[in-house]
């Protein structure tokens, strides 16, 4: 029985990266691989990242079985491939967090759709698929992290520069723009340390993306737990070069940074979201607006340790006015990030931000599913209280503008490797965000498809 998995790509985020960076911008899909890691030995297995490669899929041989995931920005494309297998008369299987969270659409275009995890029913699907008697769904639950097997790191290599694993899921804080909660919960469950880091053994790569939405957690256990973890990796010499994703409380312990920097941590993305307490206080940024919290003191700390700092904001909250822009890059410079990833606030399916904007009737690109297209996050597709389109992309383009200087990046290239902390990453990244910043003003005039009646100015 063959079993064809595939990423589909969005053909508007394709366009900005196509360039010599790329492959430190493509990220591994590990949810198909942890998905083939579920599969029987006796499915042959392919898996298909359109984001490298759009194969010609006439000429594959005929799967018996199709699966694809899709974030938001995906859906419509997964929804497309999913209409050409099934009138070559493939059964295909839908799963994902969009999926999950706009079911009724995903069954319109799909046999069958696995909300929620996967561990807890993939057996069942394929038994069902090779019986010829597929269930239109499949509810997932959170599966037990000691059950869950190595990822087929082995399936997918070449293309990119980072591996990827996961050692964690669920997060238990509550930002209003995030669907972590409603996919994966909001208890916090940590996979078995020795399994992680037998898992890590079988990554070709050098350098891993440790995909946990929060890697350290927020409480005393939750970090003791963490500390174990990286305690195992020096232990089991994985020469490997992580970065990772955490909440800014990595800052707050010194102990926690020692280990982290000895297993090979060399980056932490960090969601600072916004520089103004109205706009923490709007997005429910909790650990940000802790009363004694002085965000470039903690950002030194953790760069002390020769770690990177990846700063996120989102532009385009109910509290944002002119000159917003300028505002976050500067607020970014003089919390003295490294990197700078100023992103649309994007209603997506799944979150409360969704809820009270539809409510609103101001989800601007609402022609669906193509519109999900343009749910990537680079793309303004709300209605913002007081910006418009216009105004939401001068915006965007001052606070990159300001952020990407060469001057800037030269000061910051100086500052790493003063301090020793990973200044090629650092360089390469920059230079990348900073040939994106033309493209995507490039790309925002082809779009006036956007623009109109439909948007606010
Ligand atoms: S944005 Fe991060 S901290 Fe907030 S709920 Fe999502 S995963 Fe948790």
């Amino acid at each position: 029985m063959r079993l064809c998995l595939v990423n589909p790509r969005n053909s508007l985020v394709s366009l900005t990266r196509k360039s010599c960076w790329r492959k430190y911008r493509v990220w591994k899909p590990l949810g198909l691989l942890a998905v083939a890691g579920l599969t029987p030995s006796e499915w042959e297995i392919s898996i298909i990242d359109e984001n490298l490669d759009v194969p010609d899929y006439e000429a594959m041989p005929r799967p018996d079985l199709v699966g694809i995931t899709a974030f938001t920005s995906q859906a419509n494309r997964a929804y497309k491939l999913a209409g050409e297998f099934r009138k070559r008369g493939v059964p295909v299987v839908m799963g994902g967090i969009h999926a999950s969270m706009c079911l009724d659409e995903a069954r319109r275009h799909a046999d069958s759709v696995v909300t929620g995890e996967a561990e807890s029913v993939w057996a069942q699907v394929l038994e069902d698929a090779r019986q010829g008697r597929l269930q239109p769904v499949y509810a997932g639950q959170h599966a037990s992290m000691a059950d869950i097997p190595p990822a087929r790191h082995d399936l997918l290599t070449g293309g990119y520069a980072f591996g990827s694993i996961q050692t964690t899921r669920g997060c238990p804080l509550d930002c209003g723009f995030c669907s972590v909660s409603a996919f994966n919960g909001y208890r916090y469950r940590q996979r078995p340390i020795a399994k992680v880091v037998e898992e890590f053994r079988t990554i070709r790569e050098k350098l891993v993306l440790i995909v946990d939405d929060n890697l350290i957690g927020i409480s005393t256990k939750h970090l003791a737990r963490a500390k174990d973890l990286f305690r195992a990796m020096i232990r089991a010499k994985l020469r490997k070069k992580w970065i990772c994703q955490a909440t800014i409380n990595m800052g707050d312990d010194e102990e926690l940074l020692t280990l982290a920097a000895k297993a090979g941590c060399k980056g932490v993305f960090i969601g600072f979201e916004s520089p103004t307490a109205e706009g923490l206080a709007e997005v429910g940024k909790k650990f940000n607006l802790l009363k004694h919290r002085d965000l470039r003191a903690s950002v030194r700390r953790i760069q002390r340790h020769g770690l990177i700092v990846l700063g996120s904001f989102i532009m385009g909250l109910d509290s944002d006015h002119r000159g917003i822009g300028e505002r976050t890059a500067e607020a970014a410079d003089h919390y003295g990030v490294d990197i700078l990833n100023a992103l649309f606030l994007t209603p997506l399916p799944g979150t409360r931000l969704w809820d009270q904007m539809k409510a609103q009737g101001r989800i601007a690109a609402d022609a669906f599913p193509g519109d999900w297209d343009y749910f990537t996050l680079s793309f303004p597709v709300a209605r913002y209280k007081h910006l418009s389109w216009t105004h939401i992309l001068q915006e965007m383009d001052t606070c990159n503008r300001r952020f990407y200087t060469v001057a800037h990046i030269c000061r910051r290239l100086w500052n790493s490797l003063r301090q020793r902390r990973a200044p090629l990453f650092l360089l390469v990244s920059n230079l990348s965000f900073r040939s994106n910043i033309r493209k995507d003003r490039d790309l925002y005039k082809k779009l006036d498809v956007l623009r109109g009646p439909a948007l606010i100015g």
